[in-house]
């Protein structure tokens, strides 16, 4: 019975079905066309039949016969009437079974390239999605799948791969502030001569691992978040930048950096989620404090251009190589490992932004010289809704 849902069998009694009737039809066509023909021929004494007006001498034959004669004539054309009407009727018969077998052969011939896919796809797995299908380059429909096919292949595999570098650097990240917290209790429980002052300290450090790691998981859990659809309401973004702004003014002064912000025009609604919005500008401006030297400026600006929203974060800080440029908004990309973990980032910051005002329809860019300082330039499109 799977062999009559198969697109093989189906073109088969499709295409064989439309064929005999169209055969049906002809043969049909063609018995009218002879039997008006017989007919019109038909001998009778009053007049000569059409066929033999143009032969008058076979009608003065014809005539000449007696009637049982012409009676015997007539009797052979009504058989040779009647053998047509069977011949071609039956002749119905070998043609269908030549068309439904000989188009199986052919129908089996043509999908034998989907037969060997399915065989192979089959054999597809995590393990060599690296692997290509093998085909002709024929330009067909079968072709195409398979080119589309393989390229859908390539799209999986680098989103697993990127999943499973996504992963490791995860637990890389998390196993490093666990291994100091461990390392920390080991010397406060084993150590007998430990002082006070030491196990301050290590409680210190512990501390410093705990907000590490509280920091990563809430940046991967909000990563996972920005997978999904986003709530969005019309807002204004001067409220954003300036809480975003204002929420940092403490962690500057402590820094001794002066955060300045300058608004400049008063059309600032767009639609986005708040909160979100929030975090990406707070990641700027907090880059922008932490990788600055003390006593210098960090400028925010906000303007409201004819097709765009633009915020600008400026710094006077260490600056960043054109190379590390094109780096820094990958997940877990940290210029300097060792220092960065320091200032307290997982190289996670920048990806978030990127991905949240990505998901607002615009683009973060950079220009930064080494030494210098940097200016991050975030642009909303207007209409963003
Ligand atoms: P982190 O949490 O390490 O700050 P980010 O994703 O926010 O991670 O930033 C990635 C890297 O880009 C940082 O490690 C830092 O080296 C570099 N970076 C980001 N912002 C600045 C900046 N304003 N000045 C200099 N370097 C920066």
């Amino acid at each position: 019975m799977k062999a009559f849902k198969t697109i093989r069998f189906r073109l088969t009694f499709w295409y064989s079905l439309l064929l005999i009737l169209s055969c049906v039809f002809f043969i049909g066509v063609l018995n009218i066309v002879v039997t008006n023909l017989y007919r019109s021929n038909t001998f009778v004494p009053s007049g000569p039949p059409r066929m033999m007006i143009k032969n008058p001498s076979l009608y003065e034959k014809m005539l000449s016969l007696d009637e049982e004669k012409r009676e015997i004539f007539e009797e052979y054309r009504g058989n040779d009437l009647r053998n047509f009407r069977k011949t071609t009727l039956f002749s119905l018969i070998p043609l269908s079974l030549i068309s439904f077998a000989g188009g199986y052969l052919i129908a089996g011939q043509m999908l034998s390239p989907l037969k060997e896919l399915n065989k192979k796809i089959k054999n597809i797995n995590i393990k060599n999605l690296k692997s290509k299908l093998s085909y002709e380059k024929t330009g067909d429909e079968i072709s195409e799948l398979i080119e589309n096919f393989n390229e859908m292949i390539a799209r999986l595999n680098l989103s697993f791969e990127a999943q499973k570098e996504f992963i490791e650097n995860a637990s890389h990240e998390l196993k490093t502030p666990l291994a100091i917290i461990q390392t920390n209790l080991d010397s406060i429980l084993l150590d007998n001569k430990i002082t006070k002052k030491e196990i301050s300290s290590l409680i210190e450090s512990s501390r410093k691992s705990t907000k590490f790691m509280n920091k990563l998981i809430e940046d991967l859990l909000l990563l996972a978040l920005l997978e999904n659809q986003v709530k969005k309401r019309k807002l204004s973004l001067e409220n954003v930048v300036t809480e975003s702004t204002n929420n940092l003014r403490k962690i500057a002064s402590e820094n001794r950096i002066k955060l300045q912000l300058d608004i400049t025009g008063k059309h600032f609604s767009m639609s986005g989620n708040f909160e979100l919005l929030q975090r990406a500008i707070m990641n700027l401006i907090e880059n922008a404090i932490k990788y600055s030297p003390k006593k210098s400026a960090v400028e925010v600006t906000l303007a409201d251009n004819k097709d765009t929203l633009t915020v600008d974060i400026i710094d006077h800080g260490r600056g960043i190589t054109e190379p590390e440029q094109k780096k820094i908004f990958e997940r877990f990309y940290r210029t300097d490992k060792s220092r960065s973990r320091k200032t307290g980032g997982a190289g996670l910051g920048l990806a978030i932004a990127k991905k949240i005002v990505w998901l607002h329809k615009g683009k973060i860019t950079v220009a930064s010289k080494k030494g210098v300082g940097s200016r991050f330039k975030v642009e909303f499109p207007r209409n963003n809704i």
